[in-house]
């Protein structure tokens, strides 16, 4: 679909993100993601944004081209776009206008940054004021496996220069994950639980264990609502305990502290660059470490958060090479309007 406006054209697409590996996690397996592409042009430059729809999100592809398209968002870009337009100041009209609808804001707030920068011929990260040159410790997420799988994974992920990883796992074959991967690496690695633990007691066991294994983060090991047990879980351990599905916005992070040690940011959840930014910020004001994810984004989505990836403690950047047609979905970006 491609829109035309009298000082700017807006190129929507759906795509699917194929696996390299089919992807399981405590949520199910699944092939592909669908994703929303699209793309800003405005005085000669372009910006590209990405919205993926994994299908435990309420969102949907024809939720977020209606919103791309909607007569609400672009009488107020409309308004807006101009040569020094400010996409937080988008987002923020955008956000109070039309509640909800995060993945569609996030591909909107990152073509936003990116034709912004292109406008002002600065690199992302530069008009985001991100300065640190820090190369935080990127993981390889290995969904849910058997030991033959894990080791194609983890053979594809050192050959494309991973040497972290997150292992995915559900609270029911967890011992085997963790015995599978010792007997196949030796490097660190994180555990995402996805709220797929409940018994206290065996969680701080096996975390005692995971963690004198080489574990270095645990993430979101209970349901999200819960706080107790996940504050009685870090207290007991060294590593620190990590929000995901727990925080998805700015407004959550007050109610994960003493519950948590940090937060894993995702543009696909809080909207974009604009409040990742404005999250981190806070996060580490409070003391709190800071995860960048991902919700196995192409380059689009992964290459934007990357910019941020300087400034938090961790990145899980990975999707790129969790897809296999990444290169196809890129090519979205060089296509003329
Ligand atoms: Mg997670």
């Amino acid at each position: 679909m491609i829109l035309h406006y009298p000082y700017y054209t807006i190129e929507i697409v759906h795509a699917q993100l194929k696996f390299r590996f089919p992807f399981s996690i405590a949520h199910g397996t699944r092939t592909h993601t669908d994703a929303v592409l699209c793309k800003l042009d405005f005085a000669g430059h372009t910006g590209v944004g990405e919205a993926t729809l994994p299908p435990y999100l309420p969102d949907t592809v024809e939720g977020v081209m209606a919103f791309l398209s909607s007569k609400e968002l672009h009488h107020l870009l409309a308004q807006s776009i101009s040569k020094d337009f400010s996409p937080e100041r988008i987002f923020d009209g955008i956000d109070k206008l039309m509640p909800g609808h995060m993945p569609a804001k996030a591909a909107l707030d990152m073509a936003l940054w990116q034709l912004k920068a292109k406008i002002e011929n600065k690199t992302l990260t530069e008009l985001l004021g991100v300065t640190s040159q820090n190369v935080v410790p990127h993981t390889y997420t290995i969904g849910i496996s058997t030991r033959d799988e894990m080791r194609e994974k983890i053979q594809f992920a050192e050959t494309n220069g991973f040497s972290f990883f997150k292992l995915k796992m559900n609270g029911e074959d967890d011992e085997n994950v963790l015995n599978d991967f010792l007997a196949l690496s030796t490097e660190p690695f994180a555990v995402d639980a996805n709220q797929g633990w409940n018994d206290l007691q065996h969680a701080i066991t096996f975390s005692t264990q995971l963690e004198e294994s080489g574990c270095v983060l645990i993430e979101q090991p209970f349901e999200k609502t819960d706080r107790q047990k996940s504050a009685t879980l870090m207290q007991s351990l060294h590593i620190p305990v990590i929000a995901d599905e727990a925080c998805q916005r700015i407004a959550d992070i007050d109610s994960i502290r003493g519950a948590f040690c940090g937060i894993n940011i995702k543009l696909q959840k809080c909207g974009g660059l604009t409040e990742a930014m404005r999250m981190i910020t806070h996060a580490k004001g409070l003391g709190l470490k800071t995860l960048i994810g991902c919700m196995s984004e192409s380059s689009i989505g992964c290459g934007a958060a990357e910019a941020l990836a300087p400034i938090c403690d961790w990145a899980d950047l990975d999707g790129p090479w969790l897809i296999e047609n990444n290169e196809e979905i890129i090519q979205f970006e060089n296509l003329r309007i």
